[in-house]
């Protein structure tokens, strides 16, 4: 359809009408979340592509943790949303001004992308003064999260076409990664940004912070503790401790690098569980950075205990409010604990991920973790399996 509108567009006025009527009738079914709890797929007319802005046609979008907190109640949005934000697709339509992705890349009607979904304003305080902090902006709007009130639509992964914006940063995948990978890239910039707040910047010395041959514990083995194993097995890690209840997503773990494995179940109370942790860690005296991708108050009050004395605890698993936890600061200072937050990643994080799962997809089962898949009219039993636990990450196929 690009192809017939770019090439006779200047040969005459019929052909752009007959074309453009073609596109007048393009809709797209999405998954609409007009309250927390109420799903349903609506029609929706697909708009004009803008001269900065690119259409795609999505093939799957994940559902996350945090679309089920969405639609538990958990997230004070301005409703209704289309939800996803784990999602690969199919560009349908470039913008004429649109001729690379993110990372430069030459792009064409029918490459593979993925989006990030997260987009900065780029002209409020944080934005001209932290640029390498966007999530921080004051006016960001996010793919998955923002109220379709707002122009445009379509920006949601759950969703036949999703519009991408003009300053919108989407990546190409590259030919020969399987385009299902491209849902996983956003939970691994989430899970590999998070191991890269515990490198120590500037100028690195012995043992401080986390580097090679180093001993890092993950609380939680959902998609994003997982892929915190993966990315700590790709970087060097010679200990990696993965802490879960469920004996199956233990099992899973060791296959993307888990060295040893902590069941919850096994210990009688928190002191028993800490010391266990510590035990594994370089030679019980506890590992160097412990990752907390549980989201529960008890696995922070847990983790700050967990590292050696002068290590690291990374908090990443508490993107949604969960409740308050109970610190005792004089524990942080007299073992010299650094705890380090990770909110989401800058959009240059989805390289990381793209590198990583195209030198360790040979390794490691990403792909084991689409369990659960289902199209946009069965949307809703894939929010209940992520809720449940049945599934490490169902998707949705539009
Ligand atoms: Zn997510
Ligand atoms: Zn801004």
């Amino acid at each position: 359809m690009e192809v017939l509108f770019r090439s006779r567009r200047s040969t005459g006025s019929s052909v752009i009408w007959v074309v453009q009527e073609i596109m007048d009738d393009m809709h797209s079914r999405s998954l609409v979340m007009d309250e927390p709890g109420t799903l349903s797929v609506r029609e929706f007319d697909v708009p004009e592509v803008g001269p900065n802005e690119v259409l795609i046609e999505v093939e799957l979008c994940g559902v996350c943790g945090t679309d089920v907190h969405m639609n538990e109640g958990g997230m004070p949005l301005d409703f209704p949303v289309i939800p996803g934000h784990e999602f690969a697709g199919r560009i349908v339509e470039t913008g004429e001004a649109v001729t690379t992705d993110f990372a430069g890349v030459a792009i064409e009607v029918g490459d593979a992308v993925t989006v990030c979904p997260g987009r900065a304003c780029g002209e409020c305080w944080y934005c001209n003064n932290v640029p390498a902090r966007p999530t921080a902006c004051l006016d960001r709007t996010v793919y998955g999260f923002t109220s379709i009130d707002r122009e445009p639509t379509l920006r949601g992964g759950m969703s036949e076409y999703v519009l991408i914006e003009g300053n919108a940063d989407f990546f190409r995948l590259p030919d020969d990664l399987d385009i299902d990978y491209g849902a996983l890239v956003e939970p691994l910039a989430v899970a590999s940004y998070a191991l890269e707040q515990s490198f120590q910047s500037g100028l690195p010395f012995a043992r401080e912070g986390y580097g090679p041959g180093q001993s890092v514990a993950v609380q939680g083995t959902g998609p994003i503790g997982l892929l915190t194993v993966a990315t700590a097995h790709a970087t060097g890690a010679s200990e990696i401790i993965a802490i879960d209840m469920v004996e199956k997503r233990l099992e899973l773990a060791r296959k993307f690098g888990a060295t040893r494995t902590v069941n919850i179940r096994d210990y009688d109370d928190d002191e028993a569980l800490i010391e266990a942790v510590r035990a594994k860690g370089n030679d019980g005296i506890g590992p160097d950075v412990v990752v907390e991708a549980v989201g529960h108050p008890s696995a922070f009050e847990q983790g700050l205990r967990m590292p050696r004395n002068g290590g690291t605890l990374v908090e990443v698993g508490h993107f949604a409010d969960a409740g308050t936890a109970e610190i005792n600061p004089t524990w942080i200072v007299q073992n010299d604990i650094s705890v380090e937050s990770s909110y989401v990643y800058p959009p240059a994080q989805f390289r990381t991920s793209l590198s990583l799962l195209q030198g360790y997809r040979d390794d490691l089962p990403f792909l084991e973790l689409f369990d659960y898949r289902v199209d946009l009219s069965e949307a809703e039993s894939a929010f209940e399996a992520q809720a449940t636990g049945d599934s490490y990450r169902a998707t949705v196929h539009p």
